[in-house]
């Protein structure tokens, strides 16, 4: 698929590729990330992690969760991941990214773009409910909370889907690790 350009680490003629993480709430994205990102340092790549818990506290703290903004959010991520790439980083973006115009957006945008679809059952994330943000929406007092009174569009051509009720978080890890070496996007 790319291999012309293959990333290899310490050269700095290379281009990078943004690992877009997408999924509901509590299916495992930020907890994909780190070790993802970490061996991937290892072995020797500049890597950035970009998860959207961060994101909104620092690059988007004026956003709330309307499709618009939810929309902008995806936007603003997606072009600083485009300016990564194109210096050769491995983006890891974990982010809900509920809606598949948007990260077809961001696919358009960023070009080198590995679509991970962190798949996980409504009902496991919501026993998981890691923030306790599923009792409050449950409750009412959180709206606009994706999974329950908001839409998840599942992804229909994500490049890899990781089952995080059936697989093992270093399973995940190698199956993304192991595409972007099949697919020449790391050596
Ligand atoms: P997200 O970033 O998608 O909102 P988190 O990574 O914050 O989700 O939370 C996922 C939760 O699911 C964590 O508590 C994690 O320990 C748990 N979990 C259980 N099994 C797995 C797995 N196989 N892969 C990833 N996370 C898992």
């Amino acid at each position: 698929m790319v291999s012309e350009k293959t990333l290899s680490p310490g050269n700095n003629n290379q281009e990078g590729v943004a690992v877009w993480l997408t999924g509901l709430s509590g299916a495992g994205k930020t907890t994909i990330s780190i070790p993802l990102c970490e061996q991937l340092e290892l072995m020797g790549y500049r890597v950035q992690r970009l998860d959207g818990d961060v994101v909104r506290q620092k690059l988007t703290k004026d956003l709330g969760f309307s499709k618009e903004d939810r929309d902008l959010n995806i936007e603003r991520v997606a072009f600083v991941a485009e300016r990564l790439v194109k210096h050769g980083v491995i983006t890891v973006c974990a982010l809900i990214s509920p809606y598949r115009d948007e990260r077809q957006h961001a696919r358009n945008e960023i070009g080198r773009f590995v679509e991970v679809f962190v798949k996980c059952p409504l009902e496991v994330c919501e026993e998981r409910d890691v923030k306790g943000l599923y009792a409050k929406a449950r409750a009412g007092e959180i709206k606009n909370f994706t999974g329950i009174d908001d839409p998840y569009e599942e992804p229909e051509d994500a490049e890899l889907t990781v089952d995080t009720s059936q697989s093992s978080l270093q399973a995940e890890v190698d199956a993304i690790i192991a595409y972007l070496q099949e697919n020449g996007f790391i050596i």
